[in-house]
């Protein structure tokens, strides 16, 4: 699964380091999760280095399979800085925001709490700092 993982992660040329906590990240979770980024061919990550007067343009496959377009997890390279359980829960969370479809798990649920619960159950708690 992980040659898999490393190889439909190579396309989105993320910064080698946010690459390889990505793999570990989508290695943990759930197959039904997995399969649902893993299989939508309009997803897509990126990452950029944010600066003063930086415009980052986010790529976006259209048409999603269902229609408009596709999902995207973007992370700044800043991440790389912090502490390996951050940069991880904060893949998570944004991954759980895409399987969610920046939703919450129910009509009225805070869809910040519902990618939290997710990445928690994952393995990856949001940092106490
Ligand atoms: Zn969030």
């Amino acid at each position: 699964m992980t040659a898999a993982i490393d190889l439909w992660l190579r396309p989105f040329a993320l910064d080698e380091r946010l690459h390889l906590h990505a793999a570990q990240v989508i290695a943990s979770l759930p197959h039904e999760v997995r399969d649902d980024l893993m299989g939508d061919p309009a997803f897509v990550m990126c990452d950029y280095q944010p600066g003063p007067g930086v415009v980052f343009h986010v790529p976006v496959r259209f048409p999603a399979p269902r229609g408009g377009p596709g999902r995207a997890v973007v992370l700044k390279r800043t991440l790389c800085s912090r502490h390996d359980n951050f940069v991880r829960w904060v893949i998570a969370h944004e991954l759980a925001h895409a399987h969610l479809r920046n939703a919450g798990r129910w009509p009225g649920d805070d869809p910040e709490r519902a990618a939290d619960a997710l990445a928690e159950g994952w393995g990856f708690p949001r940092p106490r700092n």
